[in-house]
């Protein structure tokens, strides 16, 4: 089974991977978290990457898809992949296509978490994680059940990502309204696409993504 959990910045793709990977033993495949892991590591690809991740802007196509590529080289086949974050643009979402083919893999859904744009922001710059285990929380919407303290792993340090403001979160919106949003059309002409409220409790779409996957 591969699939990619496509929407804009804040749908919910990196905590809907999350659970996908612990009911299903899929991998989640997140270009940001590669990339996030390079700019720490401060590998020439993540000195690269910095300044554009800091701006909202999208890194090289090349960068991203070697990166997929190298992921699903080293991946058993039969373990399931989960896109989050990739294909980004239409000369990602065509390099997916020949990297799963020399994978020997194909495309089975793509789900479109669809969400209110007001709520994004809100939803965006609530956001922390685990410094730790990386488990994901919100100040409101999901918050460690006693505070300060990490509900998997029992850590108290938590950290929020560097684009996660405002300012940088209307640019990443932005791109996605223009460079990723126009990816759709081909999928749904392929009839994989199935659409999602993103705005549902964590649950419901957890749920709701369960009953496409059958
Ligand atoms: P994300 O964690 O998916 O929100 O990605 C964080 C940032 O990493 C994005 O704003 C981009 O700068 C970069 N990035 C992640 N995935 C891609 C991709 N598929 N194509 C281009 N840039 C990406």
């Amino acid at each position: 089974m591969n699939i990619i959990l496509l929407g804009p910045p804040g749908a919910g793709k990196g905590t809907q991977s999350a659970g996908l990977v612990e009911r299903h033993g899929m991998k989640q495949l997140s270009t940001g978290d590669m990339l996030r892991a390079a700019v720490k590591a401060q590998t020439p690809v993540g000195i690269k990457a910095k300044a554009v991740m800091d701006r909202g802007e999208l890194v090289s196509d090349e960068i991203v898809s070697d990166l997929i590529d190298a992921e699903l080289e080293a991946m058993g086949a039969e373990t399931g992949a989960i896109f989050d974050g990739y294909p980004r643009t239409a000369a990602q979402a065509d390099s997916l296509d020949e990297i799963l083919a020399k994978h020997g893999r194909s495309l089975d859904h793509v789900i479109e978490l669809g969400v209110d744009e007001d709520a994004l922001v809100e939803r965006i710059t609530g956001r922390f994680s685990c410094a730790n285990c990386g488990a994901l929380y919100h100040d409101t919407a999901n918050p460690t059940s006693k505070e300060g303290v990490c509900d998997n792993c029992g850590n108290t340090e938590f950290k929020r990502r560097p684009d996660d403001n405002e300012e940088t979160v209307r640019k990443r919106m932005q791109e996605y309204r223009a460079k990723t949003a126009p990816i759709l059309p081909g999928y749904e002409a392929r009839n994989i696409v199935t659409r999602v409220d993103g705005m549902a409790a964590i649950d419901e779409v957890a749920g709701a993504i369960d009953a496409i996957l059958g």
